[in-house]
């Protein structure tokens, strides 16, 4: 018997490649510190799956911690999500952020060395493309860091690289995520932000349940197809399923490579508001606001790479992804709480 890893397992996108995981047969641990999340998320994983995860509270900085789990039970892989996600927080506190994100990987890294587990599943991000203007965006595009968080994504994808080339017996997937919104279509996990979110899907989810008076919408003026930005969406639940894919590739094709996780479908806020509104037959108010500072007008992704080389692309619709984010929003009205 031997495990799959996650160090930031309650989280997210953690809770539901867990639950992607445990529904294809893998074991699971969990190491999360719940400082972004709660264990509930993984206790409801466990009543969807009938599966029990070990779960295990400690921070990815506490090498003691770390090697506790591995002198314990026998991993054969890390999913590495843990980690700080606020690009606005990371301007304010770098230190933090590169400590956690940059730091706590290599504290990982070495104490995987140290129990020989050099299979990892890492989580970077679509942010590292920068402000590229010429989306679809494959793997090759230049990468660039616009912020601290991007910039602690950017380095840490450099140090994997670096032990991967050092030492060829590490096989190391990245996985560039787009946009992640939705939530498990059972309603019963989904993503639950602290405070004002400041991403377009909680934004509407919390107008739509009452909690919020309306939304802004960054821009009306971009060279779009609206004027409204244009992202790429992927539905969390493809998402989870990339990452047992990416976990399959590292044992049939060892090695270094990076990945993007997207639809390759470009969204614009209208068409995600006016969607949201007619599938689940809410009203969503909203405004037209100025451009926030640093967004681009068009951003996706090129997913060919993966659907070549990790035989997976994503399976859900826009009106899946509507339905299920207001279907997690209205059993949870307070989230996890
Ligand atoms: P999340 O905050 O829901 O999950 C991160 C988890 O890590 C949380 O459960 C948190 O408690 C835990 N954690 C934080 N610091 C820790 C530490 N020092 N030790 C142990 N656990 C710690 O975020 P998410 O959306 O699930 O994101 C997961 C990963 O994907 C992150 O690395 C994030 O940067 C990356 N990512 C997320 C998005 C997104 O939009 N959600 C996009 C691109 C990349
Ligand atoms: N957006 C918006 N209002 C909000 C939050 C986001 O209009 O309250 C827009 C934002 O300008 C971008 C898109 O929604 O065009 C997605 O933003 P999000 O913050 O979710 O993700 P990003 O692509 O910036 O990482």
């Amino acid at each position: 018997m031997s495990y799959v890893l996650l160090t930031g397992g309650a989280g997210y996108i953690g809770s539901h490649t867990a639950l992607a995981l445990l529904r294809a047969g893998e074991q699971v641990i969990s190491f999360d510190n719940y400082s972004n999340s709660s264990p509930e998320s993984l206790k409801r994983v466990e009543q969807l799956t009938g599966k029990s995860i070990i779960k295990i509270e400690g921070d990815v900085l506490d090498v003691e911690a770390l090697a506790a789990v591995f002198a314990q039970y026998p991993v054969k892989a890390v999913v590495h999500f843990a980690g700080l996600k606020a690009v606005g927080e990371s301007t304010q506190k770098p230190l933090w952020y590169y400590e956690t994100n940059v730091g706590g990987t290599i504290k990982l890294c070495q104490v995987m060395a140290k129990f020989g587990v050099k299979n990892l599943v890492f989580s970077s991000s679509a942010t590292v493309y920068g402000d590229a203007q010429n989306s679809p965006l494959p793997e090759t595009t230049p990468t660039v860091a616009m912020n601290p968080y991007g910039q602690s994504k950017l380095m840490t994808e450099w140090v994997l690289q670096d032990l991967q080339h050092s030492d060829n017996s590490w096989n190391i997937a990245v996985l560039r995520y787009f946009n992640p919104v939705g939530a498990d279509e059972s309603g019963r996990i989904g993503e639950d932000p602290n405070g004002i979110p400041n991403n377009l899907m909680p934004f509407i989810t919390q107008v739509a349940v009452g909690k919020r008076a309306e939304l802004q919408i960054f821009g009306n003026d971009y060279p779009t197809v609206d004027g409204t930005g244009v992202r790429d969406y992927i539905h969390v639940t493809d998402l989870a399923a990339g990452h047992v894919a990416a976990l399959q590739h590292l044992f049939t094709d060892p090695g270094f490579d990076s990945f993007n996780l997207g639809s390759g479908e470009g969204l614009s806020v209208l068409d995600i508001v006016t969607r949201f509104a007619a599938v689940n037959q809410v009203e969503v108010p909203y405004q037209f606001a100025a451009r926030r500072p640093g967004d681009v007008a068009r951003y996706f992704a090129d997913p060919s790479k993966a659907k070549t080389l990790l035989n997976w692309q994503t399976e859900k619709t826009l009106d899946d992804i509507v339905r299920d984010s207001w279907n997690w929003q209205k059993n949870n009205p307070n989230g996890y709480n």
